[in-house]
């Protein structure tokens, strides 16, 4: 019996370590202060495992700022301009940058919200391991008492997440890397007498290639023919890993970890891992969720696991890293009593673990006093969450099974016409995706009415005084299609979250998004409805202030799903659906207060993608089903626009396509017009207006610039399929930067219209 904990959060319950980063960073602090506040952590968060009773807690799943930099710094795989840096200064610098040379790209782990560091690699690098970090933390656990397991990313992992800088495959390199692994693993086979390594390759639950699969036994072979007092624990998890861990059971490899909640399939592969004599860490307590356990199903898993391999084969542990979840409960003080009765965060799910192993291996009888407490209320809050009427809307449930509009009820073709007839804009017409710079006065209104420093008026006033002079400059500019700004938007999800009913907003949700940044989740626990108006009021207003179309700005329901903690009671597609239909009224509402032009933001819609490519049809399928129901009631003199944040269209072109929006504004400044080529290439019909620049850049574009990128739009699609626009929201950038900004492209696209 034991239980097993794949990673724990680092940031620290009260954020201390990306406060500590950030004055080191700003020459506040020295990096003595960064080490010590880490240490601090590490041994915190060693103790919470310890102290709840966990078996198998790890070291070198702290990072100061990201575990595959760390395990590019492992290898020596430092990328030549940061050479002749050392220690935290070079550290630093690949991860952000110096005043000589630019940060590594950064990257989604996965599908979920952490971002890694992309090592790059070329074929002249030369490795040399470098053990320090892994080695130190080991032996600083061992001090504070702890017996601990290594993490690792996998080689397969790290290279299949690297990129060559002459982009050829990184896997090429793995005769170079995997000798240090091995030198690494001989090392750590000094430390005691056991040693357990957990090897993590989550790139196993992807859908493989055979040339990548067939890397799988030669490595593990080797890696676990290094030392004999080493145990090796390959971990996958976010989906199913079948494919490989039919192979990890030809290795000398000890233990497979598998995820049982986001990849049931898993389920099909125990009969090979108990022919074979390998155990199964058992991922049965979420690690990318806040929802409590339900232990009793749990257990009804853990048994049928066991009825294949055997009890003394498994390990009750987490999904994955509790790195995607907050830390604890207990500063939640806000928090709706029963929503905060059906939550657990990473302290929590320590618990939750070790009841489940308990009651596993051992029975009842073996908890104690305070965990047959805690089991009791996890009884009780999982009944109550069955039933409670916060959760379940007897009118959201009408609805949902009500007929309503699926889709538009006229053609884009005839949409088209009509509403070049009613609007009559110039060829390319210029608009932007919807923010304004976020000044200091504006934040600060929205906080002093928040904390009730300022009144309903006094707020309302200064949205009014920054959404007028938005609207001044928008007409001073020459632009064609205006927006309000977004001033009472803190953010894209958020600021639709706190209005929707089924929402809840925690005080301390805290999770690490990269490096020092965290981000506060929304949390969807219950039938999701809209009790009234959201945007209306701002939009009409703004509307008021011009002659000129005014686009109402709303959030989709696959962005506002893919940036939430989503309830597990129900399947995602079902909460979206009900999201598709709050978010139908608004579009409604709009119509009918007279705005023209709506744009529902879907930018996270590829984020939501899949790891398995076999999941992907069922995804789409619903996704596009609910951005056609929230814009059904527009008519076909109303225009639809949609804005995602990135470029790659070449696998879902189509389905983009299906979408149905009139026009749609995407992220193509950085890629150029290369990745364009396919809208032309697939006949797309509906409008386009590919970013002209780069935003996310302080850097004004020129005029001759913007005519050059119009140009090259015009090389790929027709002038009368275009709009143009900047390639993403302008709210993180500074005013003096926005205003030359786009007037040099009203200027540039006057020079172009001129020439056509
Ligand atoms: N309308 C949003 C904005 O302009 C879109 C943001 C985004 O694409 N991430 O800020
Ligand atoms: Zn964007």
């Amino acid at each position: 019996m034991s239980s097993y904990v794949v990673g724990f959060p680092r940031i620290g319950e009260k954020r201390e370590l990306k406060f500590a980063l950030e004055r080191y960073w700003s020459g506040k602090t020295d990096f003595s202060e960064v080490e010590r506040v880490a240490k601090e952590l590490k041994l915190r968060h060693w103790n919470y495992q310890k102290e709840a009773g966990v078996d198998l807690i790890s070291v070198n799943d702290f990072s100061l700022y990201d575990n595959m930099l760390d395990t590019a710094i492992m290898l020596g795989a430092i990328p030549e301009r940061f050479r002749g840096l050392e220690g935290e200064e070079l550290y630093f610098a690949m991860a952000r940058g110096n005043k000589d040379a630019v940060a590594m790209e950064m990257t989604k782990w996965f599908n979920t919200n952490y971002h890694y560091i992309v090592p790059e690699l070329t074929t002249n690098d030369s490795y040399r391991l470098n053990a320090s970090k892994i080695v130190n933390e080991y032996k600083e656990a061992k001090e504070a008492g702890i017996s601990p397991k290594i993490n690792l990313i996998g080689p397969i992992t790290f290279l299949a997440l690297s990129k060559r800088v002459d982009r050829g495959d990184t896997f090429e390199l793995l005769g170079k890397i995997l000798p240090i692994y091995e030198e690494l693993l001989t090392e750590l086979s000094k430390l005691d007498e056991s040693v357990t390594v957990q090897i993590d390759e989550p790139y196993f639950v992807k859908d493989l290639e055979a040339k990548e699969l067939s890397l799988i036994k030669p490595t593990y072979d080797k890696l676990s023919s290094v030392a004999k007092n080493i145990t090796i624990v390959v971990s996958t998890y976010f989906e199913h890993a079948t494919e490989a861990t039919n192979i990890l059971v030809n290795t000398g490899i000890d233990t497979i970890g598998l995820d049982f909640i986001y990849g049931k399939e898993n389920i099909q592969s125990l009969e090979k891992i108990a022919a074979k004599g390998k155990k199964v860490i058992a991922g049965v307590v979420d690690g990318r969720n806040i929802w409590i356990n339900n232990i009793d199903e749990s257990l009804e898993l853990l048994n049928k696991i066991a009825a294949i391999v055997g009890k003394e084969n498994i390990t009750v542990g987490t999904s994955c890293s509790l790195l995607h979840t907050p830390f604890t409960l207990e500063y939640e003080e806000k928090l709706n009593r029963d929503v905060k009765s059906w939550m657990a965060y990473a302290k929590e799910k320590l618990q939750e673990l070790v009841i489940l192993d308990k009651l596993f291996f051992e029975g009842k009888e073996a908890l104690t006093e305070k965990q047959k407490e805690l089991l009791a209320a996890n009884r009780a809050a999982n009944k109550t969450r069955k039933s409670a009427d916060i959760i379940h809307d007897k009118a959201v449930q009408k609805r949902i099974n009500s007929n309503f509009a699926l889709e538009r009820a006229d053609k884009f073709e005839d949409r088209i016409k009509l509403q070049h007839e009613l609007f009559n804009y110039p060829t390319l017409p210029t608009t932007t995706i919807g923010s304004f710079p976020q000044t200091k006065e504006v934040r600060k209104a929205r906080r002093d009415f928040k904390n009730g420093k300022i009144s309903e008026a006094e707020y309302k006033d200064a949205m009014k005084a920054y959404i007028d002079d938005c609207v001044a400059f928008q007409e001073e500019a020459g632009i064609d299609v205006l927006v309000h700004g977004e001033p009472e938007r803190n953010d894209m999800v958020e600021y639709f979250g706190e209005q929707l009913k089924g929402f809840a907003f925690s005080e301390n949700g805290w999770v690490q998004s990269y490096g020092s940044r965290c981000v506060k989740p929304p949390v969807i626990y219950g039938d999701v409805s809209r009790p009234k108006p959201m945007t209306v009021e701002w939009i009409t207003y703004a509307q008021s202030k011009t002659q000129k179309v005014m686009k109402g700005m709303l959030t989709g329901p696959v962005t506002i799903l893919n940036w939430s903690f989503v309830r597990d009671d129900l399947e995602r597609s079902e909460v979206s659906k009900q999201i598709a239909l709050a978010i139908a009224d608004e579009v409604s509402d709009l119509q009918d207060a007279g705005i023209k032009m709506i744009q529902v933001d879907e930018a996270a819609f590829k984020e939501g993608y899949p790891l398995r490519a076999s999941k992907i049809p069922t995804y789409e399928e619903w996704a596009v089903r609910d951005f056609k129901i929230c814009v059904a009631p527009a008519v076909a003199t109303t225009q639809i626009h949609t804005h995602m944040c990135y470029s790659e269209f070449n696998d879902i072109i189509r389905t983009i396509e299906a979408m149905d929006a009139d026009v749609i504004s995407i992220e193509t400044a950085r890629s150029g017009n290369e990745l364009l080529k396919i809208f032309a290439k697939v006949g797309y019909k509906q409008e386009v207006g590919p970013g002209v620049y780069d935003i996310h850049s302080p850097r004004i574009p020129s005029v001759e610039e913007i005519v050059t990128q119009i140009n090259k739009l015009l090389e790929v699609l027709p002038a009368k399929q275009l709009w143009i626009n900047p390639d993403c929201g302008l709210k993180t950038r500074k005013w003096e930067e926005v205003k030359p900004s786009l007037k040099n492209m009203v200027e540039a696209v006057k020079i172009v219209r001129e020439q056509l």
